[in-house]
């Protein structure tokens, strides 16, 4: 991409709205506009990212065996009174009536939806386990949005559900997305932390938040500080119970937010106890029959006689990830972002545009990156030297290739690890096997 085609609409000063870092430099960089509070435009800087992650969450789930599915936005209130949330959601929960007066909402969570589609169609036992999940955006009237898409009205989450005949199959599905998770968080470049979560009036010990470290988060978190030792699982297929072998680990280290956190049954020392401040990037839940029961989801089972199935529940905050990868990676000059999610690879600089030396340096090697498949974004504007390295190193590719006048002489390339800031002068050659 040439950055003279592309929509890249950076600022120079601070946005005065922006209280925190991500969302400071998402407008910064172009990425985000807001619509109204809470509700934001995505740019093709911020789009890239959004897709990037959408991808990696939507591959971990696949390789879990959760299947895609994509329900609407808008649902019949019906479906919640039947659960009986209609009435307890309360004013997140916006509500439309539609031409023919019948009540209608903004999905802010799907599972009535989903269970009415599992009820529908599912009726032996020999269809489970099932997990069903989909990408969706989802409204919730925020009483105060804000930190930009990090509490936004209008977000993107994928959110899956599982089905199971009884507990012991539900907690295998629970155990089998609590790894998923792990996976996809270290592919996102983030250490996330699963912490015990509130369960609420069902009560049981199946919920957890998972958690990304940054100061600028919403609650306060003590854990353990060897549980960021750990190692994230990788391999594909583990049994039920290899999943509760990693389960088990995990969970094994203290973890909790502040709402949990008490200080006088916490037997960590305090040389071991970490308080940082964290961002929800995720939530897993079981939360058994509370929904197929209410609303009459049930298969046969061996035996013939009717089982009401076993459910949980398993959000991912896409499009909140967006800003919590900019909190936990970035600096004073900007976004750092990790090459797996980053909307270009390589930034392409051209010290000199008009000069013909230079350009044609630049062409023949945006080509062969190009030809190599790596996504580029190429510098080919006039701007000066210095406002170039800003922009590359406020939109934060891991790469920058730069081509200026001593440079074509010598026919060198110097190429800047955006993280490390690590610079080195290669041959044009040399800096295209480096950056394939
Ligand atoms: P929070 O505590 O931040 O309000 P939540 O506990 O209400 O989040 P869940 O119902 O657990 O959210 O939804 C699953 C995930 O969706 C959350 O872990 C979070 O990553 C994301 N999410 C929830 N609310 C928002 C929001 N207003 N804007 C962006 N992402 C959100
Ligand atoms: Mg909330
Ligand atoms: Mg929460
Ligand atoms: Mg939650």
């Amino acid at each position: 991409m040439r950055l003279s085609r592309f929509f890249l609409p950076t600022l120079k000063e601070d946005p005065k709205e922006a209280q925190i870092v991500s969302h400071r430099l998402m407008l910064r960089a172009g990425m985000i506009q807001q619509s109204s509070a809470g509700i934001y435009s995505w740019l093709p800087m911020g789009f890239r990212v959004l897709k990037n992650i959408e991808r990696i969450v939507r591959e971990e789930q696949d390789r879990a065996g959760a299947l895609e599915i994509l329900m609407p936005t808008l649902q019949p209130a019906d479906l919640w009174r039947e659960s009986g949330r209609y009435d307890d959601y309360g004013k997140e929960m916006l509500r439309i009536t539609d031409r023919h007066e019948r009540d209608m909402l903004y999905g802010p969570t799907n599972e009535e939806q989903v269970t009415d589609i599992f009820r529908s169609h599912v009726k032996s036992y020999k269809n489970l386990p099932l997990n069903l999940y989909h990408i969706q955006w989802k409204f919730r009237d925020e009483v105060r949005p804000r930190f930009g898409i990090m509490r936004g009205r209008e977000f993107l989450m994928k959110d899956a559900y599982s089905f199971d005949l009884d507990y012991e199959g539900a907690k295998t599905a629970y155990n089998n997305m609590f790894v998923a998770y792990l996976k996809t968080f270290a592919r996102l470049g983030l250490k996330a932390i699963p912490l015990r979560a509130e369960t609420g009036p069902i009560g049981g010990d199946l919920s957890h938040e998972f958690i990304v470290l940054a100061d600028t988060g919403e609650s306060e978190v003590f854990y353990h500080k060897d549980l960021l030792t750990l190692e994230t699982p990788e391999q594909e297929n583990y049994s039920a119970t290899e999943l509760q072998e990693i389960v088990d680990q995990w969970t094994s280290y203290y973890a909790a937010a502040d709402d949990m956190h008490d200080p006088e049954n916490c037997d960590v020392s305090a040389g071991d106890l970490v308080s940082r401040r964290g961002i929800e990037v995720g939530h897993i839940f079981h939360f058994g029959d509370k929904y197929s029961k209410a609303m009459g989801a049930a298969v046969a089972g061996p035996d013939g006689k009717d089982v009401t199935v076993s459910m949980g529940s398993y959000g991912i905050g896409v499009s909140r990830l967006v800003g919590g990868i900019i909190e936990a990676s970035h600096d004073d000059d900007g976004i750092i972002w990790p090459e797996s999610v980053a909307p270009f690879k390589v930034g392409l600089i051209n010290l000199k545009s008009g000069d013909d030396a230079c350009d044609a340096a630049c062409e023949d090697f945006y080509g062969k990156l190009k030809t190599a498949t790596v996504e580029v974004l190429y510098d080919d504007t006039a701007g000066r030297a210095g406002e170039k390295f800003a922009k590359m190193d406020l939109i934060g590719l891991p790469w920058q290739a730069t081509i200026g006048p001593r440079g074509v002489k010598a026919g060198m390339v110097e190429v800047k690890n955006r993280s490390t800031g690590e610079k080195q002068e290669l041959s044009v050659d040399a800096a295209l096997e480096f950056l394939v």
